[in-house]
Order: structure tokens, then sequence, then C-alpha cells
């Protein structure tokens, strides 16, 4: 987002003037194929850009080139303690891998930027709050942003010493103010590099969506980060929507309808939640940045709803529907459902 560099992963742009990414991880050993190839298609519907495959084992090399070979989704394979992976995963042919500085000393990283240089890989230096070092909480005298920070600066100076500039810059903790704290830390040494962002282990459920927000948020807002991944223990692909919605609240990105609806109140005419229930398995198809709002009254829900292009707002028999703040007509809930499918099309 603000960071000057552009990497180019495939046809994927990082940074420079791209849009912010949205990324998941395969959640499936890789030898699982079948499985690997079905989760990377659900992952590009749902608008990922780009997923991580753990390559924990050489013994995984010739799946991981199955599934380069066969999947669009880009892959960047996720390395840890042993540069010979991260060659064997270049070599089959992933073109991002992410080493983690936290636990792969830089003394054997030449042979892995020789091999990126020639095969034209992206690195990201990814370090994580769970695998610093001593030495690196050491020299932060215990702070554990700033370790993580000295940890992504040693792999940094190495890789641009080299001459090594297609590198992505990130650190994640499970606390929201380390991680921040550490990506600024980053951001302010190397305004430049594109950086992924993101709250490792943030955890399940809604604390985990609250959790990994907050912390992308804040950051996002602080124009830093170029990709991001919202971890949660669920399925990838709900991931990707929620790194969507993060984009679409701070307006950074459009994807899919900007579904509005009313907390409602004691002016309340009709039931929000069963009027959401029956509108939004209706949106899908509909084009990027449309707004559809679901409001509770007549009264005040068109003036609260007036930037939307549809609104439905609810009465004692059923809703009143509006197209571009226009009053369409008011129908019951009998007459809704096969009123709506026509009422919201563009
Ligand atoms: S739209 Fe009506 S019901 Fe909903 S919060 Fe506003 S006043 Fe209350």
């Amino acid at each position: 987002m603000n960071s000057k560099r552009q990497v180019k992963i495939g046809a994927l742009t990082i940074g420079g003037n791209a849009p912010v990414r949205v990324e998941s991880m395969l959640k499936v050993s890789l030898d699982k194929r079948g499985e690997c190839l079905a989760q990377c298609e659900r992952l590009m519907k749902s608008g990922c850009e780009m997923a991580r495959a753990a390559l924990p084992d050489a013994k995984f090399a010739p799946d991981l080139k199955a599934l380069v070979e066969s999947t669009e989704l880009v892959i960047m394979a996720d390395i840890h303690f042993d540069p010979a992976l991260a060659i064997l995963a270049m070599e089959s042919g992933c073109r991002a891998i992410r080493i983690n500085p936290g636990n792969m000393p830089i003394t054997r990283l030449n042979d892995v930027i020789t091999c990126a240089k020639s095969l034209g890989v992206v690195i990201r230096i990814g370090a994580n709050g769970g695998s610093i070092s001593q030495a690196q909480l050491d020299e932060a005298q215990g702070d554990r942003a700033k370790a993580l920070f000295i940890a992504v600066r040693e792999q940094a100076e190495l890789l641009l010493s080299q001459g090594f500039n297609d590198v992505i810059l990130s650190a994640k903790s499970s606390s929201v103010p380390e991680c921040v704290k550490a990506n600024e830390l980053i951001s302010a040494s190397y305004p430049e590099f594109p950086m992924h962002i993101g709250l490792t282990e943030a955890g399940p459920g809604d604390g985990g969506i609250v959790k990994g927000s907050a912390c992308i948020s804040a950051l996002l807002m602080r124009g830093i980060g170029d990709t991001l991944r919202v971890s949660l223990t669920d399925e990838p692909e709900r991931e990707v929507r929620v790194g969507y919605e993060i984009l679409k609240a701070l307006e950074l990105r459009t994807r899919g309808v900007n579904l509005i609806s009313c907390p409602t109140c004691g002016r309340r005419r009709a039931d929000v939640r069963r009027l959401v229930a029956v509108v939004e398995p209706m949106l899908e198809g509909l084009p990027d940045g449309v707004s559809v709002a679901v409001m509770g009254c007549e009264v005040n829900g068109p003036k609260e709803a007036r930037h939307a292009q549809f609104g439905i707002a609810g009465t004692p028999k059923g809703a009143v529907l509006f197209r571009e703040g226009e009053r369409v007509g008011e129908y019951s809930f009998s007459e809704l459902e096969g009123v709506l499918p026509e009422f919201l099309k563009v």
C-alpha cells in the first residue's frame, strides 16, 4: 500500500500501487493432493490471491511441485529450520518462499539467496513471536516486539547487502500491541519494502476475528501493510472473507456487496435478522461495491440507509422497498421472496 517497491510473483503484484492483497494458508498436508487442490479452488473463488503451503519435509517436494503445476493460485512455500527445503521449494516451481528468521540462521542463507536470484523468487522474511531466538530476545533486552524487529532486520540486511531486493517483510505475534509495535519498527526502518501483516494464532470465532481485525486495521490505518492474512482456527476461506471485510470497512478495497443492516431498536417494525436471512443469499452475483440496506423500520430506515442503492425497510406487514432512495412498493413477507430477486437486479 505505502511501500515504494513492488514485487511480482508471477502475475501477482504486491506493494507499490497494488491493492492490499488477501492471503490465506492451506490447512491440509501437501501429500493429500486432491484436498489441497480443492482447497485452492475454494480459496480462489473466495478471492484469495496467494496461499502459503507448509513444506516441513523434503518428501513432500513432489507434492508441492504437482500442486504448483495444477493450480492457478499463487503458492508461497512456508519454510522453517532447513535452508535445503527452501531451495527444494524453489526448484519445485514456487516463485515465493517464506523463511523464518527465528529458526533459520543467516550463516546458512547464501545458497538460498543465490537460488532465489537465479529463479526470480520473492522471499518473505517472516518472523514469528513463537520462534524468536534467545539471542534476539537478549539483544532486545526482553522487549518481544523489538526482538521480532531484530529477527527481521538480521535477514533483511543480509539479503539487501547481496543485492537481493525482492523481499516482503513481516513480523507476527499473538499479542495485538506487540505485533503493531514490531511492524511499526520494521516499517520505520524499511519504508520502501512491501510488508505482509497479520496476527498469528488469533484463535477461533468472534475473539479471533476481533483480535486479527484490531491488529490489521491498526496497521493499515498507519499506512502499514501491502498483503494480509487473518489467521483463524477455521476454514481458510473464512480468513479470506474476513480479510476483505476489513479492507471494505477501511474503504481500501471492495469485494462483493456492501450489506448494511440496522442493529434494531424500540422502533423496529420487522425482524431484521429474518429479513437479512431472506436477502443475503440473493446477493451473490451482484457487482462488487453495490450496497444493500436492510432496516428495521420505514420511519428512520430509508434516511439511515440513503446511500444504499437498494433499501429494504421493515413494516408491520413486511417491508417497503426503495431503489436509489425512491419507494418501489410495500410487500408482505410471503410476497418478498418472489419480489426480491427482480428488485435486486442492477
Ligand atoms: S432503522 Fe428503525 S429500527 Fe433500525 S435502528 Fe433505525 S430507528 Fe431503529
